[in-house]
């Protein structure tokens, strides 16, 4: 009988044992795991030690004896693998519990040690009070610490996936936190404007961060950082990086790949041909680029770990590489890519693009709907596809995932346009996220609406000294502004085109691009050529500025909102009845808010009433003068014009359509 031999035991390794048991009856199947566990959920580690999973079992997919029971795979925990022999084809294990050395035969061998947290050589990092996080027992001996000593503050290191998770783990402990990063933002994979919506949403939780600073040593009431600072703490977490575990596969002398990994052909068998690997420790092709590099995520390791059993068991089966699609949660938003980004698609060689769009997760009318950020890259030459980030509380992994389906397919932005992707209110607008980046994205492509990125503003505002236009409202310009900017109204901009020089660089800026690219059009078509939209809008703009800084530019920034782990969602009874509660001046012209009590609580024209279309018919019967004066207004003049037509079909005679917000304030 054939002995199949794995050595690791969790996402890769427990994946090929089953695989292999399921394509061959009669293979003899043992697995190896240094550990005490094998098949763990690794990745629900914080959620559990958030209480956002209430149960550590449930983070043990199966045991020993379920792989015995089910699969009848030979299952030694406490099991490490210390030599291979590949003459002999044989490997040689430590059993740490009972000391005993037992040596394995194997025709095929199976690698699936995966890597191990990288622990910085510092002062202070081996005391009591520091953790990592990569097996349960880590994430026990974190457990037992925070139950029994009670921490009050914690220093986070590392705002990668796993650091920005215990981030939020730890809050939720009611734990003081504070993140530590390197780089001058946290999750350096994203883009800055992605990663200032994690940032807002953590500084909003109270976590401090400490951006563009490293750790220098670890005392027992502090840690110390590279400018010389203290942070008080009681509690450390280090998650600065992964290791791929090497040192066996060195001392058997098989060959490495290039950028720290193992190397392994198409068939994920190494420079061995008996020995296959899989998971954390192999490098393996970035689907795009065409690079190798090393991904350490859960999905490829599972997917690697069938096709080595296949392979190992005499299939053929290759392995074609992985896009890297990720995703993060930082308490209510989430962020994530799928491909590259734009500034990985240069490097790679690639002529590429991008354009971000904010567009609702589902139609804004129905209740829980949210903007989604998403920046789309292609490559001009081909309009392929290249990869997407994708920020949001709503509907994040659903673009991320449609977007790396359309990369796996070779799909264009002309076919991502075309997409028929479902749609009812409450999952989707009929030209959602996806379709509207791909809309954008062909607008710039063919210059129907050039546009610029959040990161390169800075750049185009010192080379072409434009006239820059804030289309935003009186409201939200006042609350965050970019200093040196016009707010001015579509509408006024209409009427003021004579006053603009046509040779004049035109940049225009609207909340979320949108108006701004609406602008655009009606100033190309007035005959301004050198006219340019923020792609995003301010909210790339603010984001990019929160994340990453601008240089020259004073970019406003959005207020803080304080949040706690306690806090509800917004109650909207509680909205219906503020608007309910509005009174309405005995004389004098009524200035009428039709917008949700949610969009009237973020600013208002002065002196207005908020009354919903919803209840505009019953607050009507209550003025009796059909002759009173009413300027009505909403977000966009939409909302309004309808309420203007309901208020004179009722009787009255002396109401106006005031427009938008905007609009209306420009009457100030
Ligand atoms: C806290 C945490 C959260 C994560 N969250 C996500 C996520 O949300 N999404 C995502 O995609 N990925 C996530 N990951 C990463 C993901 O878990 C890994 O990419 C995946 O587990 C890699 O699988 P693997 O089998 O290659 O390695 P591992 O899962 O690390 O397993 C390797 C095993 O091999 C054993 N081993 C090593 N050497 C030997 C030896 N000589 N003898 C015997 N046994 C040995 C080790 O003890 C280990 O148990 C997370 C990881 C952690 C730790």
């Amino acid at each position: 009988m054939k002995n199949l031999l794995i050595i690791g035991g969790v996402a890769a390794g427990a994946t090929a044992a089953a695989r292999a048991r399921r394509l061959d009856n009669n293979v003899n199947i043992t697995l190896l795991e240094a550990g005490a566990d094998v098949s763990f959920a690794n990745c629900g580690l914080p959620y559990y030690l958030g209480r956002d999973i209430a149960y550590r079992s449930s983070l043990i997919l199966a045991s020993e004896e379920t792989f015995h029971d089910q699969y009848r795979v030979n299952v030694h925990t406490h099991t490490q693998a210390v030599a291979i022999d590949r003459e002999k084809k044989e490997v040689t294990a430590h059993n740490s519990q009972t000391g005993e050395t037992t040596v394995f035969p194997y025709d095929s061998l199976i690698l699936a040690q995966g890597g191990k947290p990288i622990v910085p050589p510092l002062p202070g990092v081996d005391k009591s009070h520091v953790f990592q996080l990569w097996t349960l027992e880590d994430m026990d001996r974190m457990d037992r610490y925070i139950t029994e000593k009670e921490p009050k503050r914690a220093v986070v290191v590392g705002g990668g996936f796993i650091g920005l998770e215990m981030v939020e783990a730890l809050t939720k402990r009611g734990i003081a936190v504070t993140l530590v990063e390197m780089a001058s933002q946290v999750m350096p994979n994203l883009d800055g404007e992605f990663a200032g919506m994690l940032t807002k949403e953590l500084q909003d939780y109270g976590v401090k961060l400490k951006l563009g600073k490293s750790l220098q040593s670890v005392e027992d009431k502090c840690v110390r950082l590279n400018d010389g600072t203290a942070i008080d703490t009681d509690f450390v977490l280090l998650s600065v990086g992964v290791r791929p575990t090497l040192q066996l596969v060195k001392d058997a002398n098989l060959e490495l790949g290039t950028c720290g990994g193992l190397k392994v052909d198409e068939h994920l068998r190494t420079s061995d041909p008996f020995i296959y690997a899989a998971g954390d420790m192999i490098e393996i092709t970035q689907k795009v680029s065409k690079k190798l590099v090393r991904l350490p995520l859960a999905g490829p390791a599972n997917r690697q770990g069938r096709i080595a059993a296949e392979n190992a068991l005499g299939g053929n089966h290759p392995y074609t590489g992985a896009l890297g699609s990720s995703i993060v949660k930082v308490f209510e938003v989430a962020a994530g890519s799928t491909g590259l980004s734009l500034k990985a698609a240069k490097d790679a060689g690639f002529d590429a693009d991008a354009v971000v769009v904010h567009k609702a997760s589902h139609t804004a009318y129905y209740p829980g709907s949210e903007k989604v950020s998403l920046m789309l890259v292609w490559d001009k030459a081909s309009n392929t596809v290249l990869g997407a980030q994708v920020a949001g509380r709503v509907g994040v992994d659903k673009r991320i995932d449609v977007v790396a389906t359309a990369i796996a397919g070779g799909l264009t932005i002309d076919d991502l346009a075309e997409l028929d992707l479902a749609y009812a209110p409450p999952f989707n607008s009929p030209n959602g996220p996806v379709n509207m980046a791909a809309f954008t994205a062909i607008n710039k492509q063919t210059d129907f609406s050039p546009s610029i990125l959040a990161h390169e503003f800075e750049q185009f505002v010192l080379e072409q000294s434009p006239i820059a236009i804030d289309l935003r409202d009186p409201i939200s310009y006042a609350k965050a502004n970019l200093r040196g900017t016009n707010n001015l109204s579509q509408n006024v901009l209409r009427e003021n085109l004579d006053r603009i020089p046509k040779e004049q660089t035109i940049l225009l800026l609207s909340d979320d691009g949108q108006k701004g690219h609406v602008a655009l059009r009606m100033l190309k078509g007035a005959g301004f050529e050198k006219v340019y939209n923020l792609s995003g809008g301010y909210i790339s703009l603010e984001r990019h500025a929160r994340a990453v800084g601008f240089e020259h530019l004073s970019v406003g920034l959005f207020p803080i909102e304080r949040k706690t782990v306690h806090d509800k969602k917004e109650d909207v009874s509680e909205g219906l009845q503020a608007e309910a509660a509005c009174e309405t001046e005995e004389s004098g012209p009524i200035i009428l808010d039709v917008r949700t009590p949610m969009e009237f609580s973020m600013g208002a024209y002065p002196g207005a009433i908020n009354v919903g279309l919803d209840s505009l018919a019953q607050w009507a019967e209550t003025i009796e003068d059909k002759n009173r004066e009413i300027l009505i207004y909403c977000a966009s003049g939409a909302r309004s014009s309808y309420g203007m037509r309901m208020l004179k079909q009722m009787g009255f005679t002396n109401v106006e359509n005031g427009g938008g917000l905007h609009d209306m304030m420009a009457r100030r």
